[in-house]
Parts: structure tokens; C-alpha cells; sequence
């Protein structure tokens, strides 16, 4: 059980942060919800999920793509056995089409965060004796999509920054690892549809079934809980000597 551990989620008030979340808190951890809205139904989450799970959740609003905000979110939580780096942002647009203030943001959200917040829970975690550093990368932290420049790069410096956590933290009971999760049917994917449709001149079924079930030898979605439970399994003591790699959850995509 992770009952006596806090386990700070980012960008978790949708998709995957939140089906993470979720699990996190049935094996009995105390959760941090995060996004960088402060609305009633993101507070609403929290007393939804303390309620279905009895353990304490809080959310608080801080901004991933600003360093000193992921910093803070940390310092305010007080303790950070688990930290789940998870808030992400997509843009699809070739290259020489692709805003660079975008390019910015996807690198500020993706990768610089999981920087800032690591930062700032390793002492924490130290300070405890016990750890775990969680980062959502993705197939495309390991292979690469037309279109997806940013989110590429990103995504494989994220898998990057794991290593060196890993390696910083081996003589220490503290792991670092990141989940590479091949499709999943959340809001990210939804977004992505109409101008992916646009650049394939391609139907909504077509771009679901020819670009991005094409990549998925499975011919499914993964689904937010089954990769709740991959996290659940990098914080048990089966998981303890599991560091510094990468674990995918994508129907096949990476054995193509
Ligand atoms: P999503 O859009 O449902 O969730 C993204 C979350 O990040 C949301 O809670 C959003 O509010 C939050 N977020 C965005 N910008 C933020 C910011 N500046 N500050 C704080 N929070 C912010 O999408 P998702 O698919 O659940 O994505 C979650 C993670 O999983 C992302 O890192 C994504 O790259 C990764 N991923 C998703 C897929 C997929 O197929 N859906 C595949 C591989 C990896």
C-alpha cells in the first residue's frame, strides 16, 4: 500500500495525469491534482476522488511551463514521495511552418518542468528515505512522427533527463523512470485530429485507423488506468532495482 506517501501529479485534471491520479490514490497514497486553471470543477476533482478512495487530495493550480511555478507547486505540497511528471502539450505543423513560441511552450511544458520539479522534490525525497521520479515521455520519446518536432524532442530529452536522475539518486532508495505510452484516447490525441486530418488530407476514421492505430500493432487505444497501474508498479518494492530505463505501454509500437 502507499498509504503515508503524498504523490504530486502534474497536469492531472484530464487524461492520463488524472487516470494516474486516480490509481495512485486506490493503492492509498495522498494526491496533489495540478493544472494551471483554478476553476470549481478542478477543486471538484479532489473531493471526487478523497471521497471515492478515502485518502486526502488537494488540488493546486500552478503553471508547468513556468519554472518558478513548478518549483513552488513542490515547496507548497511540503513533502513529495512520488512525483509524477505528466502535464504535456501537443502542436502538429512541419517545420518550416511551426511557430516558434510554440516550440518554446511544448519544450517549457514537456521537458523544462519535470526539470524544476525534480529539483525541488529530491531533497524532499531524501529527507524521507524513499522516492520515485515518474516522467510521462512516449513512443515518441523513443521514435520519431512527421509534424511533431517539438514534442520529439522533447519527449526524448525528457527520457534523457530520467537517466541522469537515475544515475544522480543509484546509491539512494530513490528510482527514476519514464512511462512511454503509445496512443490514448484523451483530449492531447482528440486536439491533434483536425489539423493532423488537414496535413494527411485524410477523414477523422482515417487519420484514427491510418496514422495513429497504424503505429499500434494492437489496433487499440491504451487506456488511462492501464497506465495508472504501471505507475502504481514503478512505486512497489517489485519495482525497487527497476532505474534509470524506459517502460512502454503501447500495444506493440516500439517492436515495429
Ligand atoms: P491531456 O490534454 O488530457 O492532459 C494534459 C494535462 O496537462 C492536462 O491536465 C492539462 O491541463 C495539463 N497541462 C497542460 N499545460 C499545462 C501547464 N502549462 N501547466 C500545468 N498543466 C498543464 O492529455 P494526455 O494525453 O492525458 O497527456 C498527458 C501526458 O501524456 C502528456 O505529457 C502527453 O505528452 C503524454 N502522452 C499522451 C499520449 C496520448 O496518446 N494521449 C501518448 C503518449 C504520451
Amino acid at each position: 500500500s502507499l498509504s503515508g506517501k503524498t504523490a504530486i501529479v502534474t497536469g492531472s485534471n484530464s487524461g492520463i495525469g488524472l487516470g494516474i491520479a486516480h490509481e495512485l490514490a486506490r493503492a492509498g497514497a495522498a494526491v496533489v491534482l495540478n493544472s494551471y486553471t483554478d476553476r470549481e470543477e478542478d477543486h471538484a476533482l479532489a473531493a471526487a476522488m478523497a471521497a471515492e478512495h478515502g485518502v486526502d487530495v488537494r488540488y493546486i493550480k500552478a503553471d508547468m511551463a513556468d519554472g518558478k511555478e513548478c518549483r513552488a507547486l513542490i515547496e507548497t505540497v511540503g513533502a513529495c514521495d512520488i512525483l509524477v511528471n505528466n502535464a504535456g502539450i501537443q502542436h502538429v505543423a512541419p517545420i518550416d511552418d511551426f511557430p516558434a513560441g510554440t516550440w518554446d511552450a511544448v519544450l517549457a511544458v514537456n521537458l523544462s518542468s519535470a526539470f524544476h520539479t525534480t529539483a525541488a522534490a529530491l531533497p524532499k525525497m531524501r529527507a524521507a528515505g524513499w522516492g520515485r521520479v515518474i516522467n510521462i515521455a512516449s513512443a515518441h520519446g523513443l521514435t520519431a512522427s512527421p509534424y511533431k518536432s517539438a514534442y520529439v524532442a522533447a519527449k526524448h530529452g525528457l527520457v534523457g533527463l530520467t537517466k541522469v536522475v537515475a544515475l544522480e539518486t543509484a546509491r539512494e532508495p530513490i528510482t527514476a523512470n519514464a512511462i512511454c505510452p503509445g496512443y490514448v484516447l484523451t483530449p492531447l490525441v482528440e486536439q491533434q485530429i483536425p489539423d493532423t486530418m488537414k496535413e494527411y488530407a485524410m477523414d477523422r476514421d482515417e487519420v484514427i485507423e491510418k496514422v495513429l492505430l497504424e503505429r499500434q500493432p494492437s489496433r487499440q487505444f491504451a487506456t488511462v488506468a492501464q497506465l495508472g497501474g504501471t505507475a502504481v508498479f514503478l512505486c512497489s518494492e517489485a519495482a525497487a532495482q527497476i532505474t534509470g530505463t524506459t517502460i512502454s505501454v503501447d500495444g506493440g509500437w516500439t517492436a515495429l
